[in-house]
């Protein structure tokens, strides 16, 4: 008898080699739909996102807590801070610094604090901030302007570059389709 394989298991280091050979071409691709500005894009990206997720399970991942930092708002600053008993100037001061530049509270470390690296999963999900709990934004309205965010996050998060892969197929069939009228 063997075990059963998770289907959806993410391979980060595949990931890795397939960002450096193709994250140009799809930031160009990108670039051009914020240009372009394709009518129906907002239909077809939560179609694509659902097929994103019976690819991708993100507890074999979670790259994004491992390499980025979430950004805290003031809702979330007291709300997690009061699920942990402390003050939020006590946890401002324990995990994150100010960012000037983009004027955003961010961690300091990286993995995440709160995500346990032996299971992946986050010591403050029911807490957590509103910017986790909406990560990737893979089809949020308008589509069209979360175009820059895939841009950054394509180099981190597998389920956005499987959702860009599924936009330039899906958008090109349309294409096709058209000029075959
Ligand atoms: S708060 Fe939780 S979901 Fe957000 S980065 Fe940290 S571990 Fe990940
Ligand atoms: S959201 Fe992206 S980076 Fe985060 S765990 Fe899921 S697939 Fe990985």
């Amino acid at each position: 008898m063997e075990l059963a394989t998770n289907p959806r298991t993410v391979n980060l280091r595949q990931f890795k080699k397939q960002v450096v050979e193709n994250k140009r071409k799809m930031k160009r691709f990108l670039t051009k739909l914020e240009n372009e500005r394709p009518r129906g894009l907002d239909k077809i990206t939560p179609v694509l996102e659902q097929e994103v997720w019976t690819e991708v399970d993100c507890l074999t991942c979670a790259n994004c807590c491992k390499k980025m930092s979430p950004t805290f708002t003031k809702s979330d600053l007291v709300r997690i801070s009061t699920h942990l008993n402390m003050t939020v100037d006590a946890f401002k001061e324990k995990w994150l610094y100010f960012d000037k530049k983009d004027k955003d509270w961010m961690n300091v470390k990286q993995p995440c604090q709160f995500l346990d690296t032996s299971t992946n999963m986050c010591s403050i999900y029911e807490v957590r901030p509103a910017d986790c709990a909406g990560f990737p934004h893979l089809s949020k309205k308008k589509a069209v302007d979360y175009m820059h965010v895939h841009k950054q996050n394509i180099e981190y998060c597998p389920a956005t570059f499987k959702m860009v892969e599924k936009m330039k197929a899906a958008l090109s069939l349309v294409q096709i389709s058209r000029s075959a009228r």
